[in-house]
């Protein structure tokens, strides 16, 4: 895979010492975290771990208090309570020493109106002791037609990935992508996803917020979903779809099949139904257990299931499960 940090620079020298190996001590720790906006709570007692080399997701409701939480661990906030280490130090009181070792992709963009992209790409990465390349970084991240082009002149996506470049070019431990892909056509998202893989591939832990969860499953090791402030869940992708959540056996067979039966071979929680005549369902803590038993049962009563299929529950099962369907305010 190649790289999305390409030039000659040498790799840096990092207060912390080399690159921390995947799975040591977490890149961001944040314990009982508490935000106020005057008498809102936006963050309300938040743990959050990030493991070296990962890529984190935070999802949530509109409101939840992601950007919050992101905003505050990279430092624009002061926490109410709480504890917050990013790379081993406290973002607000050793922000010198912090900034120039994470990437910071925020919503807005950031950037003055006028500033030309590759303008402004140089001068963040002069502020940095061994920035990427910038010329190959912007061919990289396909900018190549927009150097001299105001930042308020490009499009969407280019801004977007202006952005994603800004976030990257000071070569950085960790980045902090607020809504990554939020706006952006297919080929813009896929090639920001590539782009996001290949920093992990680097060494570069990452952490992003975003409201689409096929993007969290195809990216992220770990998923955080924040709800009213809290961590309502957090494992990956697999581990959130498998815990709690009931998941949907079908199977096809002869209409009228007494399902009664069934039902007394299966764990007390599980429930059967003839959808349309000889289409049957069965909902519950679907395991090879209980595949097993239904296909036993299915050829203790001559049934032969022509088709048969295990639904995994999806991350939008789980996110809504743990998060209600209620419009937020
Ligand atoms: P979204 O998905 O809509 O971007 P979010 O999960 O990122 O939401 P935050 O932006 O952290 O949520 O906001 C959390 C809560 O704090 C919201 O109720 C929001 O209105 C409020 N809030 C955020 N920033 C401010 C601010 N500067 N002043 C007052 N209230 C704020």
């Amino acid at each position: 895979m190649r790289s999305v940090l390409p030039g000659g620079d040498p790799p840096p020298a990092h207060a912390g010492g080399a690159a921390r190996p995947p799975g040591q001590e977490p890149v961001v720790q944040v314990q009982g975290l508490v935000k106020r906006y005057g008498r809102k709570t936006a963050v309300d007692g938040l743990d959050l771990s990030v493991g070296a080399g990962t890529i984190t997701a935070i999802l949530g409701p509109n409101g939840a208090g992601k950007t919050t939480t992101v905003e505050t661990c990279e430092g624009y906030r002061r926490p109410d309570a709480g504890r917050v280490r990013v790379l081993g130090l406290d973002p607000v009181a050793d922000a010198a020493a912090l900034r120039p070792r994470i990437g910071v992709m925020l919503q807005s963009g950031g950037v003055y109106p006028g500033a030309r992209a590759e303008e402004m790409l140089r001068h963040i990465a002069k502020l940095h002791a061994h920035p990427v390349d910038v010329g190959s970084l912007i061919e990289r991240l396909g900018l190549g037609g927009c150097g001299p082009t105001a930042y308020r002149r490009l499009s969407g996506g280019q801004q977007q990935r202006l952005a994603l470049a800004m976030a990257v070019v000071g070569r950085p431990e960790l980045v902090f992508l607020d809504e990554p892909t939020a706006g952006l056509d297919p080929q813009a998202r896929h090639a920001t996803w590539d782009l996001v893989r290949e920093l992990r591939s680097d060494g570069v832990t990452v952490v992003l917020t975003t409201h689409y969860m096929d993007e969290a499953e195809q990216l992220a090791d770990d998923v955080a979903i924040i709800d009213g402030g809290k961590v309502a869940a957090q494992g990956s992708p697999e581990e959130l779809c498998r815990g709690g959540a009931e998941n949907t056996l079908r199977f096809t067979g002869r209409p009228a099949l007494d399902l009664a039966t069934l039902l007394k071979a299966l764990p007390a929680d599980t429930v059967a139904a003839e959808l349309t005549p000889g289409t049957y369902r069965v909902t519950g803590r679907v395991d090879p257990q209980l595949l097993a038993t239904v296909t036993s049962w299915c050829a203790q009563h001559g049934v032969m299931p022509d088709r048969i299929s295990v639904e995994r529950h999806t991350l939008e099962d789980v996110f809504l499960e743990l998060t209600g369907k209620e419009l937020r305010a």
